[in-house]
């Protein structure tokens, strides 16, 4: 299927590795060229030769904080126009909340809610404008179904899947469509930190925890951030038009309701 979207701009956030890696790479396979963003620059810079390398699409890399106004500046200031938005960010710290201080949870906020919201105000209208915008939420399963040591990310992205709720049936009429996507459990460093924590906290090893943690997911398997990726790059599609304000899950069935 050829997704329509060939010579259009996509902003990916937080594209170095993982998740947001799967969808610069997924985009960039159906012909969309690339504004990538992620801290380390070294790391960065080989995601993005590794990309253009690979599809021969234009990859612009701009290392910076994208939970920061200055660095969502400069990442926006990097994209001729914006046709795709992709909006990610490390995830917050898990723990008991009790510990969690303000600071903490102004943090989350900031990176998991305020982040997103900034970037689609700072490209929504344009993309109304042109009657074409795809933007893409990567959030968590953990919105449907919260995970209790990871209460800074289920308060946060809940936020955000609430106001998207509201503006995702603003934009729709002139093809802005605005969704989020929610993974299960993908074999990145992000899971891997996270089985860590998980394996100190219940006094076994790091591979136990995983194993466990595998055996629970009905498909018996992490997923990929390619499969995420290719996902991701079907809602950006021209196809995709009629599809918002959705929360879709991408779990290998872990989510365990009927709807
Ligand atoms: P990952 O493999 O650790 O990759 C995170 C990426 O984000 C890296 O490229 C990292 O590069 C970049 N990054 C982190 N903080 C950033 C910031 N402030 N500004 C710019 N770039 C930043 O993580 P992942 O598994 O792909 O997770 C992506 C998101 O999905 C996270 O919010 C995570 O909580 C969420 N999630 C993941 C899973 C899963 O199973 N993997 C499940 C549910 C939710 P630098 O460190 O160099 O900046």
């Amino acid at each position: 299927m050829d997704l329509g979207i060939k010579g259009k701009w996509a902003v990916v956030c937080a594209a170095s590795k993982g998740l947001g890696y799967g969808c610069a790479r997924s985009l960039a396979g159906e012909g969309a060229n690339l504004v990538i963003n992620a801290r380390t620059d070294a790391a960065l810079q080989e995601a993005a030769r590794k990309i253009r390398e690979e599809t021969g699409v234009e990859v612009v890399a701009v290392a910076t904080d994208i939970t920061k106004e200055q660095g969502r500046s400069q990442v926006l200031a990097a994209a001729p126009q914006v046709d795709i938005l992709v909006t990610n960010a490390g995830g917050p710290p898990p723990g008991d909340f009790r510990k969690f201080t303000r600071d903490d949870w102004i943090a989350a906020l900031d990176g998991n809610m305020l982040t997103p919201i900034e970037l689609i105000k700072a490209t929504v209208d344009k993309m109304i404008e042109r009657k074409f915008g795809r933007i893409v939420n990567i959030t968590s399963s953990a919105v449907k179904a919260p995970i209790d040591i990871l209460g800074l990310s289920n308060g946060a992205r809940s936020g955000l899947t609430g106001f998207i709720a509201g503006l995702s049936r603003t934009t729709v009429s002139a093809n802005v469509t605005i969704n989020n996507l929610l993974p299960g459990r993908f074999l990145t460093d992000r899971l891997r930190s996270n089985f860590a924590v998980e394996a100190k906290n219940k006094g076994i090893s790091v591979e136990d925890a995983a194993e466990a943690a595998r055996r629970s997911i009905p498909a018996k398997r992490f997923g990929d951030e390619m499969e995420f990726g290719q996902y991701c790059a079907w809602l950006c599609s021209q196809q995709a038009g009629y599809v918002t304000g959705q929360n879709l899950l991408i779990d290998g069935g872990n989510y365990p309701g009927t709807f």
